[in-house]
C-alpha cells in the first residue's frame, strides 16, 4: 500500500484509503473514473455511491430527482421513473428536466 495524499496514512489502496475513505479512482470496472473531488460521495461518471460500495461491496446510486438509492445496473429509476441511461441508446441523462434523449431524441417520459 502507498501513502494517502489525504491522511498521509500507509492504507491507501488501489481505488481508496481504508483510513478516510477518499475515492481515487472509481472501482467500478467498466467505468474507472478518477475522482478529483476529495470529498465526492458519488463518481461523477457512472454515479456509484462510494460509501455503499466501501462497506457493503454494493453498486448503488442515489436518484438526482428522488433521492432514492437503487442497483447502478438499473437504466431507469424503480420509483420516480426518472431515466439514468437513454432507454435507445444509452446516453448519459444528466438533467432531471431533459425530455428527449438528447442524441436520439427517445422520449423520456414515463
Ligand atoms: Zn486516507
Ligand atoms: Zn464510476
Ligand atoms: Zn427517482
Ligand atoms: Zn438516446
Amino acid at each position: 500500500m502507498e501513502k494517502c495524499p489525504v491522511c498521509k496514512e500507509v492504507k491507501k489502496g488501489k481505488y481508496w484509503c481504508s483510513n478516510c475513505q477518499t475515492v481515487f479512482v472509481c472501482p467500478v470496472q467498466s467505468c474507472g473514473a478518477e475522482n478529483r473531488k476529495r470529498d465526492a460521495t458519488e463518481c461523477s461518471r457512472c454515479g456509484l455511491l462510494f460509501s455503499e460500495y466501501i462497506k457493503n461491496r454494493k453498486m448503488y446510486r442515489q436518484c438526482p430527482k428522488c433521492k432514492k438509492k437503487q442497483g447502478l445496473s438499473e437504466p431507469q429509476c424503480r420509483y420516480c421513473k426518472y431515466w439514468f441511461l437513454c432507454p435507445t441508446c444509452g446516453h448519459k441523462i444528466t438533467s432531471t428536466s431533459m425530455l428527449t434523449c438528447p442524441r436520439c431524441a427517445t422520449s423520456l417520459r414515463g
